[in-house]
């Protein structure tokens, strides 16, 4: 360090000006810059790759703890967060809409902001929260009553304090937002309740709407307070008034692709899940009941709010195979500048980046059921007998004929993010093997109501494993390699130049494989089963490596045959933060 710097450095502390603001050259740079975490996904293209090599597969067998941190309080259960790291400083949240901060070289304390939740919040599927944003001087993160709350990210005082969508009539929020050229953009949760799937933009300062644009066909969209344009068009690809109750919910956030200037976000399963009620059984008076934008990708213009482009994974869906998973953006070995996304229906999709348009998909889990394949228009090619059937035909008219349909509806693979390796080219896709038995029952709206009309019964396809972790090549499609796992795979991958794929399993280890191999190379018991999405940075010429351990999540929350998989697992809630040290980086 210069003389300069230093003088720098001494002048900023003096007049107390010692910590950077975020700003969007930080979030558009976060891949790149090694030195710190301000982005969902390690960087805007969701790749989870650190082109960090420091920690490598000679010398990951020396990692070793430098702090833990507990989450503390009464309320554990499932822990889905990735942490941000900016400034010395580590953000994360918890769940029950909790954020902490915390002192990156002591594993302090800074501050802790537990959310107000009211009585009568309805999260389908745990009380998780996946994580927050960081921009300007502010923090980021949606709660479980279905708000969009500002901290100041030094003290954590309120800034302010937004409704999403009302909690009494089902939605939440769980997913971290994501930072656009000033503006905080976030989705909704509450698919399995009859809500309509939203994007919002605020205003990052104010929280004031700047636009919305809701995901199903039939609603209008707003822009500066007024109404701007349609969703779709009116009773194309859903019948009657179901579009009003369409589902589609925007739950697991979005990404947004630089290059193209385009918000890419998934939305989740049409409602309800008896497909017959929206036409998708049996297309009729030429309404395909596609059901649109349900289960699809879209492209979306973040200045307006207009949808630029919509890719369909499971038209006429009805086995809840949402489509909100990560599209992550790369560029293939020739060039071409592609999405990359594993959706819940069991086949990973590779798309064009500029339009959205469909270019391959391939099953990336074995076994399933509903469809052949896809085409080359990227529809899928359906097996009509593994629909679910129609509770109206039935004699009593109260219980469709069950079918055992694979994957499960908790998916191929679920929101778990996979990692893309700029250095080998694959994606690591955390992914389960399991189907279930379903049928479908008659079921009418009523609001703040479970709104199914299925039942189901989820099994696991093999004895000896649930979770599969495969490195496919997104050329061909390809598993070079698969890593079985006991119980369902449900947190995040993340790979390094290093030569590593990180990942932990509900049994409670946080794993290093080779990336060319899939062979462990270490492993650390955290005490409880992990489901949430590491992270590596360097500090001071030392690499760290992150994980939130703590069970919970979808998973424990249905029974069936895969309880016996997951029953005995202790839930918890701790922060494990690893690294090298410097004197062990040269040994063997
Ligand atoms: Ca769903």
């Amino acid at each position: 360090m210069n003389r300069f710097i230093l003088a720098v450095t001494a002048a900023l502390c003096a007049t107390g000006v010692a910590r950077a603001e975020v700003t969007q050259d930080d979030i558009t740079n976060d891949q790149t810059n090694t030195a710190q975490i301000v982005t969902n996904g390690m960087g805007q293209q969701l790749q989870r790759f650190s082109p960090l090599d420091t920690l490598n597969k000679d010398n990951v067998k020396n990692l070793v703890p430098a702090w833990a941190f507990s989450l503390g309080g009464e309320k554990q259960r499932g822990q889905e967060t990735q942490p941000l790291i900016h400034e010395g400083i580590m953000y994360i949240t918890g769940s029950y809409s909790r954020l902490y901060a915390i002192d990156v070289n002591t594993g302090n304390e800074l501050w802790q902001f537990d959310a107000r939740l009211p009585e009568g919040i309805l999260p389908c599927c745990d009380v998780i929260n996946r994580g927050a944003a960081l921009y300007g001087d502010k923090i980021y993160f949606g709660t479980l009553d279905a708000r969009i709350v500002a901290l100041n990210a030094k003290t954590g005082d309120v800034v302010w304090n937004k409704k999403i969508a009302e909690y009494k009539e089902g939605y939440s929020y769980t997913a971290a937002p994501l930072i656009v050229n000033g503006l905080v953009v976030t989705g909704n949760s509450g698919g399995e309740f009859g809500i309509v799937g939203e994007v919002q933009a605020r205003d990052a300062e104010t929280g004031d709407l700047v636009w919305t644009r809701p995901v199903i066909e039939g609603h209008m969209g707003t822009y500066k307070g007024e109404e701007s344009t349609m969703t779709g068009t009116l009773n194309a690809t859903w019948p009657g008034d179901l579009w009003k109750t369409g589902g589609g919910a925007t739950w697991l956030g979005g990404s947004y692709d630089a290059e193209t200037d385009t918000l890419v976000f998934g939305t989740g399963n049409p409602a309800p899940w008896n497909s017959h009620l929206r036409n998708a059984g049996t297309p009729v008076d030429g309404n395909t009941g596609d059901n649109l934008y349900a289960a699809s990708r879209l492209g979306i213009n973040p200045e307006n709010g207009e949808i630029k482009w919509h890719f369909q994974t499971t038209p006429r869906e009805g086995w809840d195979y949402d489509g909100v998973n990560e599209v992550v953006a790369f560029t293939d070995a020739e060039g071409k500048k592609k999405f990359a996304t594993a959706d819940r229906n069991g086949f990973f999709y590779v798309l064009n980046r500029e339009d959205g348009k469909f270019l391959n998909a391939w099953p990336f889990v074995k076994d399933i059921s509903w469809a052949s394949g896809i085409d080359e228009n990227g529809r899928p090619i359906y097996n009509e007998e593994n629909r679910p059937g129609d509770p109206a035909k039935a004699a009593d008219g109260a219980k469709g004929e069950v079918v055992f349909s694979s994957p499960s509806f908790l998916g191929g693979k679920n929101w778990m993010p996979m990692a893309y390796s700029q250095k080998t080219g694959l994606f690591y896709v955390p992914s389960n093997e399991w189907g279930m038995d379903i049928w479908n029952e008659p079921i009418s709206y009523k609001k703040g109501a479970a709104y199914l009309g299925s039942g189901f019964t989820i099994k696991p396809n093999y004895e000896d494993h649930i979770g599969s972790l495969k490195a496919i090549d997104p050329m061909t499609g390809e598993w070079k390699w698969e890593y079985k796992n006991d119980a369902p795979l449900w947190g995040g991958v993340m790979t390094t130049a290093g030569g590593l794929v990180f990942f932990g399993t509900p049994e409670g280890e946080f794993k290093a494989l080779d990336d060319e191999t899939g062979e462990e190379l270490w492993s650390f018991q955290t005490g409880s089963g992990i489901v949430g999405q590491p992270v590596t940075w360097e500090q001071d010429g030392e690499q760290y490596v992150s994980i939130v351990s703590g069970w919970g999540g979808a998973v424990p929350l249905w029974g069936g045959e895969v309880a016996k998989k997951v029953n005995y697992l202790n839930q918890g809630g701790l922060v494990w933060t690893f690294k090298l040290p410097k004197q062990l980086a040269m040994a063997n």
